[in-house]
């Protein structure tokens, strides 16, 4: 029989490359999204396709499908802090209510469930780079508390449903992703630098420029969560790129990728911006066989590549 697979956030930027990741592995896939952050214009190309259904819902309230489901792929929240911090009870919600709909959906179903936890998770760390046992240095009432809690709930049920319930749980800590489908406007520093970039603006960099990130290219971490499924480890695993940079050198690359002749601007540090990211994929690696393939020069060519060939309108959208 076909497997098949429920996938929630289908529209957003990670569940349309999980989409097509799915779909090319042979699975009927069923996308879920409200369209709060996501855009359907991630997805129109597997709309034709007999193999993929698509339910425009909110998964903070029930869910019902149809049908058998092998697996579940909980991937619906706001993502970016632009987004979180405009819907910040939208996001408490669907990491907690709709994380528990997905949970009790995998019950009903004997589905296992993979649920997208963050680096976030972490905090502002105080160790560096992070392993899987850090449990964190969040701020609960500072302005990412509302997404940095409900994943850190999110991992709490799901943690409890495995206990309890014996539900086939998977968690994974996913950092900073880049890759096509994006938006140019959610307030992250990679597609920030390219649209300002294009649009001949100055490049912004907040703070004195010295934190670090580290960028995992999309299909990377598609292929880290694939395995993540189909392992046996119901324990959180950190999945991206351990290469880490400062985001001055970083405004610096997309300098040199783009040729554009603006500068570099300074602008204050926003409140409870991590200083540092970076994962110890140690546990992937030895669990999952798996490493980051995609350097970042590569990544980056794709994903301007990407920017550079969408509409005009695009460069000047305003967030959602
Ligand atoms: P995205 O905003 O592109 O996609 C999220 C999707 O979820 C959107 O299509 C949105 O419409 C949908 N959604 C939000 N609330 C919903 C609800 N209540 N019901 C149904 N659909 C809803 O973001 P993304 O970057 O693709 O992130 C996807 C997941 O991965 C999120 O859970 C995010 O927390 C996690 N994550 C992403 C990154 C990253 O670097 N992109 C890093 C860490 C974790």
């Amino acid at each position: 029989m076909q497997k098949r697979i429920l996938i929630t956030g289908a529209a957003g930027f990670l569940g349309s490359h999980l989409s097509d990741r799915f779909i090319n592995e042979g699975y009927h896939v069923i996308g879920m999204d409200n369209l709060i952050t996501g855009d359907l214009k991630n997805i129109e190309h597997l709309f034709k396709l007999p193999q993929f259904e698509f339910y425009h819902h909110d998964v903070s309230k029930f869910i019902h499908v149809t049908g058998h489901l092998d697996y579940i792929l909980h991937f619906a929240s706001p993502a970016s802090p632009i987004d979180y911090l405009k819907i910040p009870i939208q996001t408490l919600k669907v990491g907690s209510l709709g994380t528990h709909n997905c949970l009790g959906l995998a019950k009903a179903k004997n589905a296992r469930i993979l649920v997208a936890s963050t680096s976030e998770v972490y905090g502002d760390p105080l160790v560096h780079p992070q392993t899987e046992n850090y449990w964190g240095n969040v701020n609960p009432v500072g302005p990412r508390g509302v997404y940095d809690e409900a994943k850190r709930f999110q991992e709490a049920i799901t943690m409890a449903y495995h206990t309890f319930h014996q539900v086939q749980t998977r968690i994974v800590r996913i950092f900073n992703t880049y890759g096509p489908r994006m938006r140019l406007n959610d307030g992250r520093a990679l597609p920030a630098f390219i649209g300002q970039a294009l649009r001949g603006e100055d490049l912004t960099v907040f703070g004195d420029g010295s934190q670090t990130r580290s960028f995992c290219y999309v299909d990377d971490l598609v292929e880290g969560i694939y395995r993540l499924l189909m392992s046996d480890c119901a324990e959180p695993v950190n999945i991206g790129n351990p290469d880490e940079i400062s985001l001055k050198d970083f405004a610096e690359e997309i300098i040199q990728l783009t040729g554009t002749q603006q500068k570099i601007v300074y602008k204050p540090l926003p409140a409870d911006d991590p200083k540092q990211r970076q994962p110890d994929i140690s546990k992937a690696k030895a669990l999952l066989n798996w490493g980051p393939k995609v350097n970042r020069a590569e990544g980056l060519k794709i994903t301007y590549n990407y920017f550079k060939q969408l509409p005009a309108s695009e460069l000047h959208k305003l967030p959602k």
